[in-house]
């Protein structure tokens, strides 16, 4: 025992010493390298370890691209490095690769805690990072955890004191450091932003800030992206002062474009209320390709997904956004990247960054907020030299400034136009779909609102006017029976947004704001067409409790997400026709209804019997003899007296029957608040735990021999790339707080409809009212 175990010491300071050897030999070449430019074209040229170098031939990664070239080994000298190079270029491995180096040459362990962080704007990018580090980190030690959310607290803390290279979005990284006690980040070595001028810009300013005060300023940093617009200052807040800067000559170029140039651009002309129709041509005719469709919003995406999904173009279709479960997002990720062919219906979440294989097409149906988005989402097409198309849709609004804004980088898509045989019409089918269904329908409001809202909070006027937005037309080509009158709320939430967009942008149409700072759109005057009618006659009596809540002009719906609000619907409700669940909300019938029911109690059913002290019955009204009759005088003032006799008591009736329904009416509200409050509590008491505060869960830990990527995640709280912008800052809650409560009472909508039988007469309906009534 002695003796072997004498000679595994031995054996093993053998191996050290060779280790020690070897790593000599990797600083000297690292000194050695680079004194000229480096002409590498290989990875085994470069001055990495074996175990890298065998992670990244297992990879399939062996010749190095232009930006891995040029930064890796300026980032193993221990430079700062503000990375730039075109989308799909490489610039994951430009990073990862001195990640892993710099902690094998500080022999780091996990006794060593948190040697490097890398910060990355989504969810779905960080995942992404993650997976290619367990990929090429495969055969060193370091352990690895993505942290983009999660649930189990105490599994994280116990194990983020091991993790070495953390990965995560800025919120949730923020809210470990803050606290996971096992966090230690005083000795971090090397901190990347990828993505970097989204990770700088003011959605993340302020995460971003308390994220690197944490951290020690001799670090090293790395900034990566395919646009760069941080100034001086922003590398400032991140002690970048003597950096290299690789690529951006080439990049920011006045010869070249910023996109790839495997990459077919175009654009076509076409009329907002047209889109539609395009776009399902354009998908009816490329069913053997894998296509990004990118809209302005959640709501779009989730109405042209539903309403396509039904109209079968005979392609598999997907959508993803933020305000998907992170399981679904997790998953439609994952389906699409396998699928050879299929279309992703998708917000700017995946705009940066996201390496689906072999995307053919990138269409952008609505125009992008500015050139960078633009190139970004242009860029999940044609990657890794691969040959890819862009197709962009301009309005003849949008067409000029935006061709403009495009030839600042050199960018100039072809115009096409699509042919008329294979240009096919959907509007009719769309508005029999939303004709059947109240939900259609009401996601098509949605998306109406949020299309119109997308535009008035552009910075950019040049390129978006939303003055002249064909609201009638555009509303009618989404299957709606008419623009829904808008009215902007309050320049409070406008503010909000356009923080929330990273403007500071001029208010618009300033002199149409009335004193309460409201801006209205009085051009849009409700006109009654024949789907008016048409879904006047149907959709009324099968209305989701949603629906009706966007014709109601006020209400309890507490729906600040849109700063817009429907006024009024210009398809008026029928409302004498309408059985409404809850709410009688017509005074008309419901007056009917109480004088029905007062006329029954008071003047009784003739058929009703009243039975005497005897117990025999007799009719509640007997004839009485004429004699008796005059004895009570004349008959006309008996007439008078059974008059008034008979209103007095309708009167209180009514008094009482109105009475009860507002009770009822209280009552339910004061019960939903009371139960939105508790709910309300009890996230907060879980969000102070740190147990639900930020939208995912199953954030995780594994050594990047065993990854051990959980997708138990869920939350659908937040939109697009602002998902994991914050630290449960004050604000933020109060934000998540908003939209629990949205849609707590969305829900609580939901469950409150009563299904009842469509009434087939008038007798029906009053019968049904004055049961709702009586509850
Ligand atoms: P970027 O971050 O610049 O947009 P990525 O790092 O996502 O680009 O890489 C784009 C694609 O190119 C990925 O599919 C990646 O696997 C591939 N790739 C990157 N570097 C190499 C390489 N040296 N050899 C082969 N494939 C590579
Ligand atoms: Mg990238």
């Amino acid at each position: 025992m002695a003796k072997r175990h004498r000679l595994t010491t031995s054996k093993r300071k053998e191996i050290r010493k060779e280790q020690e050897r070897a790593l000599d030999e990797l600083k000297r070449r690292i000194n050695d390298f680079g004194a000229t430019k480096c002409t590498a074209s290989s990875f085994d040229e470069l001055p990495i370890s074996e175990v890298t170098l065998k992670g990244l031939k297992e990879s399939g990664f062996i010749k190095l691209t232009d930006i891995q070239r040029d930064s890796i080994p300026m980032a193993l000298k221990g430079h700062d490095i503000l990375g730039a190079a075109k989308t799909g270029s490489g610039k994951t491995l430009a990073f990862l690769i001195p990640v892993i180096e710099k902690l094998y040459r500080e022999k780091w362990t996990e006794f060593d805690g948190l040697g490097a962080l890398i910060i990355s704007p989504t969810r779905e990018l960080a995942m992404q990072i993650y997976e290619v580090l367990i990929k090429i980190g495969k055969h060193t030690s370091f352990s690895a955890g993505l942290v983009i959310g999660g649930k189990d607290v105490k599994f994280e803390m116990d194990r983020i004191s091991k993790i070495n290279i953390l990965i995560g979005t800025p919120g949730r990284i923020l809210q470990h450091m803050d606290q996971a006690v096992g966090l230690t980040s005083s000795n971090l070595q090397i901190l990347v932003l990828d993505e970097a001028d989204r990770c700088l810009d003011m959605g993340f300013k302020k995460t971003l800030d308390a994220i690197v005060s944490n951290l020690p300023p001799d670090r090293q940093t790395l900034l990566f992206s395919a646009t760069q617009s941080q100034s001086l200052a922003d590398l400032a807040r991140l002690s970048l002062v003597d950096y290299k800067s690789i690529g951006s000559d080439t990049l920011l170029s006045k010869n070249q474009p910023a996109t790839p140039e495997t990459l077919e651009q175009s654009y076509i002309d076409v009329e907002l209320p047209d889109k539609l129709d395009i776009l399902f041509s354009f998908i009816k005719s490329h069913l053997n390709s894998k296509t990004v469709v990118f809209l302005s919003s959640s709501k779009q995406v989730h109405f042209v997904y539903e309403t396509f999904r039904k109209l079968q173009p005979g392609i598999s279709l997907m959508h993803l956004h933020g305000r998907q479960k992170q399981t679904a997002r997790t998953e439609t990720l994952d389906k699409f990247s396998r699928a050879q062919h299929a279309c992703l219906f998708s917000t700017d979440v995946v705009a940066r960054g996201i390496d689906f294989p072999t995307v053919d097409w990138v269409v952008q149906v609505d125009c992008p907020e500015d050139v960078d988005t633009y190139i970004h989402r242009a860029g999940r097409s044609a990657r890794y030299g691969k040959s890819g198309k862009c197709l962009i849709m301009l309005t003849p609004q949008e067409e000029p400034g935006f061709l403009k804004r495009l030839k600042t980088k050199m960018i100039e898509p072809k115009k096409s136009v699509i042919k008329q045989s294979k240009r096919k019409s959907i509007r009719n089918q769309l508005q029999s779909l939303l004709f059947k269904s109240p939900e259609l329908k009401y996601l098509a409001q949605k998306a109406f609102i949020s299309y119109v809202r997308s535009i008035y909070i552009q910075k950019d006027t040049e390129v978006f006017k939303f003055s002249e937005l064909p609201l009638e037309e555009f509303a009618s080509s989404l299957g709606l029976p008419g623009a829904p009158k808008i009215k902007i709320k309050g320049m409070k939430s406008i503010e909000r947004s356009k923080e929330l967009k990273n403007t500071s942008r001029k208010l618009l149409l300033l002199s149409k704001t009335n004193e309460n700072g409201d801006l209205e759109e009085e051009e849009n005057k409700p006109v009654r067409t024949k789907y008016d009618r048409m879904f006047g006659r149907k959709n009324q009596t099968v209305l989701s409790e949603h629906y009706l809540n966007i014709t109601k002009s006020g209400g309890d719906t507490n729906d600040t997400d849109d700063f817009m609000t429907i006024k009024r619907s210009n398809h008026e409700l029928n409302e004498e026709d309408l059985p409404q669940p809850m709410v009688i909300s017509s005074k008309r019938a419901q007056k009917r209804a109480v004088s029905k029911k007062a006329s029954l109690s008071s003047n009784g059913n003739p058929s009703k019997l009243k039975f005497d002290d005897d117990g025999i019955p007799h009719p509640i009204y007997e004839l009485e003899g004429e004699e008796e009759f005059h004895k009570k005088g004349d008959a006309e003032s008996q007439k008078k007296e059974f008059l008034s006799k008979e209103a007095d008591i309708m009167a209180k009736v009514d008094v009482q029957d109105k009475k009860l329904a507002k009770d009822k009416r209280q009552e339910k509200k004061r019960k939903r608040l009371e139960a939105l409050k508790r709910e309300m509590e009890s996230q907060q008491e879980r969000h102070d735990s740190g147990d639900d505060c930020e939208h995912t869960t199953g954030s995780t830990a594994a050594y990047l021999r065993t990854p051990n990527l959980s997708d138990d995640m869920q939350s659908d709280y937040y939109d697009s790339d602002y998902a994991d912008s914050n630290k449960p800052s004050k604000k933020k809650i109060k934000l998540l707080q908003r939209d629990q409560e949205e849609r707590y009472l969305e829900d609580r909508r939901a469950n409150d409809i009563i299904e009842v039988e469509e009434p087939q007469s008038l007798d029906d309906l009053e019968n049904l009212t004055s049961k709702l009534l009586q509850g």
